[in-house]
């Protein structure tokens, strides 16, 4: 029997983001043992279980804050949460990641300069519901150019991305919506808001997919940077998303030799290398 090659892409797994919010909250919930988070701090049920046990508590409301200390997430929130938080007088931790912070300052920026904002992303992506709310009013968010077209919109437009969106739909995106609006617009300013971490990965993600005959993406179902691994990979090969080895269908390595391995920026080192030992052992016969 030929033997089956199991690579890890060359970038992959945990970013600075994460990996800086998980510090920041264990280094809270030390201090004052139990904090809240408004959503999970993480797209990532692996990663909010472990800070469960050590007393990190996951809220959808405000209300539901008993402790008096609440962590913003990774992907930030909109200034009108924050105003909401200051006057019920909670603690604040603050774990929105740098990047997600410079895409809100770009969209404060473009809505201060009188431009109408449209955002590329999910439009019920807590980070794409915190940008709308630093883009002021009347922003609008969305994954199709062609929308922009049904829109009345002012002359003068600004756009940006969800930091997690791929580079190659954020640049079609764009000419759609120059399409939709040339030649009434006057005034059009774009601001790169993507993240390079996760541009790295999707690259390396390409690399490896057109040299294997199987992927599989590692990370949260509800994670929108592991999604994204798996669109730019499955039109090259087969591909599955997983959150966790025991996802893994033994059917998938049949006939299969290179199987090609990336993770999202939320998935924790332990998940990935499960997945890749239970591969390892599956392709050996084990
Ligand atoms: S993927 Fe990028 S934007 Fe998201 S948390 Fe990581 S570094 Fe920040």
């Amino acid at each position: 029997m030929a033997k089956v090659e199991v690579k890890k892409a060359r970038e992959f797994g945990l970013c600075f983001g994460v990996r800086r919010a998980i510090k920041i909250i264990n280094k809270a919930v030390r201090e004052h043992q139990e904090i809240a988070t408004l959503g999970p701090i993480v797209h990532n049920r692996l990663v909010v279980a472990k800070l469960a046990d050590s007393g990190v508590k996951v809220v959808n409301e405000l209300d539901q804050v008993q402790d008096r200390v609440i962590a913003i997430t990774s992907h930030g929130a909109p200034p009108q949460l924050l105003s909401q938080i200051q006057a019920r007088k909670l603690r604040v931790i603050d774990t929105t990641c740098p990047i997600v912070r410079s895409a809100q300052k770009a969209a404060k920026k473009l809505a201060q300069a009188g431009l109408r904002v449209i955002i590329f992303g999910e439009a019920t992506h807590p980070e794409v519901k915190g940008l709308l709310g630093w883009a002021g009013n009347n922003a609008v968010a969305t994954l199709k150019g062609e929308e922009i077209a049904n829109l009345e919109l002012p002359r003068r437009l600004g756009i940006i991305s969800q930091t997690t969106q791929s580079h190659t739909k954020f640049v079609e995106f764009i000419n759609e919506v120059i399409r939709a609006v040339f030649p009434d617009v006057q005034d059009l300013r774009i601001i790169n808001t993507l993240c390079q971490e996760t541009r790295k990965r999707q690259e390396a993600a390409i690399e490896l997919a057109g040299k294997s005959d199987l992927m599989i993406v590692v990370g949260g179902h509800n994670s929108a940077n592991t999604q994204r691994l798996a669109e730019v990979c499955s039109p090259i090969v087969e591909t599955h998303l997983i959150e966790t080895a025991a996802e893994i269908e033994k059917d998938w390595l049949s006939g299969k030799q290179h199987i090609g391995v990336t993770a999202g920026a939320s998935t924790p080192d332990e998940a990935i290398e499960e997945v890749v030992c239970k591969l390892e052992s599956l392709a050996s016969g084990d």
